[in-house]
């Protein structure tokens, strides 16, 4: 590990100031994942600025929705009283991902920033676009077993990671960022990046930006009642999705008002499912509704040489899932 400076204050000016004059210089709070990938190499700051003491750790209601604070530790977010209640599919999304000591120490704000777990990027001996712009990808002809099958480009097919943002990609989240030039809110949709020709950039944070909170809007809360999020992966614990679900649905009289679908563990960004939430909306909720959804989903997948079973795994969870949502209230799931 990279020798490194380290302070810490209580000031949101104060961090954002720090950053944005000192291009070496990087916020940390739970650190879950930036102190392994410095330890890695991967990372090197000269300077970390420690965030943890901000006050942003609160979780309150705001305008009929949530806002969850930046610095909130996922623990704490998952079993918040309100959370569980109105957005079950976060609750299910967090306590899905890692370990309850990753989660106890995790806060929302990292959790959106995590890297990419491609096992090149963690490589330093291996060439990498993300982490050396324009020294290749060893992933395109390597072992892409964990990659991505849709919106890749020939720089980077590596997948995000988060579970978390699956969630929060299906109920439209906000997320709230301050930086040296004022505050601004992002929606979730715009917040992660496709590769393209820069997959060194995961986001469109700048800099100098602080991310201080995530809004889930009221309007998501409907879905309460009706959600779920369903995760496959190699182990039933403390791993990455190969493939994962968030799938939410409105439905009155046996119709769907209102469907959400997005997809973890296969593209560069959490991966909404408009083509599956198109045929959703306004339709039966049947078998074959469901069907047709997940066929539509994966139809402009591409696999590579070791993850195309991507592709089928992706429609039964996508089937899986919307069929579990259907059947939840009745169940009491
Ligand atoms: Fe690097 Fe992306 Fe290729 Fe992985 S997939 S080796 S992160 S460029």
């Amino acid at each position: 590990m990279k020798p490194f400076t380290y302070t810490r204050t209580p000031d949101p000016g104060t961090a954002i100031q720090n950053v944005a004059s000192n291009s070496k210089t990087k916020f940390v709070a739970g650190g879950t994942n930036l102190i392994d990938l410095m330890k890695e190499n991967v990372e090197q700051p000269e300077h970390l600025m420690d965030i943890s003491r901000l006050e942003l750790t609160r979780i309150e209601e705001r305008s009929g929705g949530l806002r969850l604070g930046a610095l909130a530790r996922n623990s704490d977010t998952a079993n918040h009283r309100l959370v569980r209640d109105r957005y079950p599919l976060l609750t299910q999304a967090i306590l899905s991902g890692a370990s309850p000591q990753l989660r106890n120490k995790a806060t929302n704000g990292g959790n959106l920033l995590q890297r990419t777990r491609c096992y090149y990027f963690v490589d330093t001996a291996a060439p990498c676009n993300k982490r050396q712009p324009g020294s290749g990808c060893s992933a395109l002809e390597g072992f892409n077993r964990i990659h991505a099958i849709f919106g890749t480009s020939e720089q980077c097919i590596a997948t995000h990671p988060s579970d978390m943002c699956v969630a929060l990609a299906a109920l439209d989240a906000t997320v709230q960022v301050e930086g040296h030039s004022g505050a601004r809110s992002i929606p979730i949709a715009e917040f992660h990046r496709l590769p393209g020709k820069t997959p060194q950039i995961d986001t469109t944070l700048r800099r100098d930006e602080l991310i201080t909170a995530i809004d889930l809007p009221a309007s998501s809360a409907v879905f309460a009642p009706r959600s779920y999020y369903l995760k496959l992966r190699d182990r039933t614990s403390y791993a990455f999705a190969l493939v994962s679900v968030a799938a939410a649905l409105d439905i009155q009289q046996g119709r769907i008002r209102r469907a959400r679908v997005a997809m973890g563990g296969v593209a560069h960004k959490p991966w909404r499912a408009e083509a599956a939430e198109t045929i959703l909306t306004g339709a039966p909720a049947t078998e074959a509704t469901f069907r047709q959804a997940a066929a539509a989903a994966m139809h402009s997948a591409r696999g590579y040489e070791h993850n195309r079973f991507k592709i089928e795994m992706g429609e039964r969870a996508i089937m899986r899932a919307l069929t579990t949502v259907a059947i939840a209230k009745e169940v009491g799931i």
